[in-house]
């Protein structure tokens, strides 16, 4: 996870920082991206999404990647788990908590629904509170340009 947050810090600036590592079976890196959305003007250019299609070129034997591990830095969203399941992906290893948008287990749980027939592991809460503060530190920094816009505005 501490490299997934290492990561998360080169999101392009304007991007949520997310960051996600997708390990083989015997802990080698095979995928990584951050959320480049804004960046790219790409609604599926999220981290996992990214990461999952970097670690596929890796892959010789096909598009399952059911013996590797995704750590990121915050809870997948509908998409990204949805990807998730259908890349068969082993485990999903992830830190921060999204109580607006998760879906793995916060808003919805998309990974561990009984209508799913590819099971996968699930640990949640990874180094939260450092996950968090990355969020944070964007999300301030946001509100302060946001407030020095209205300042200028006033001006
Ligand atoms: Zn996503």
């Amino acid at each position: 996870m501490r490299a997934a947050i290492a990561l998360a810090r080169s999101t392009p600036e304007g991007d949520v920082p997310v960051g996600a590592i997708i390990y083989g079976p015997d802990g080698e890196v095979l995928g990584r991206g951050v959320n480049r959305r804004e960046a790219d003007g790409d609604p599926l250019a999220h981290a996992e999404i990214l990461a999952i299609r970097q670690a596929l070129t890796h892959r010789v034997d096909g598009w399952r990647l059911t013996d590797c591990t995704l750590v990121v830095t915050l809870e997948p969203c509908t998409m990204c788990a949805g990807a998730l399941v259908g890349a068969r992906i082993g485990k999903i290893i992830f830190g921060a908590y999204e109580p607006k948008t998760g879906a793995v287990g916060s808003v919805f749980d998309v990974v561990r629904d009984p209508q799913v027939l590819h099971r996968i592991e699930v640990q949640g809460g990874v180094l939260k509170r450092e996950c968090q503060q990355l969020l944070r530190d964007f999300f301030g920094t946001l509100r302060q340009d946001a407030d020095l816009d209205s300042v200028r505005g006033i001006r």
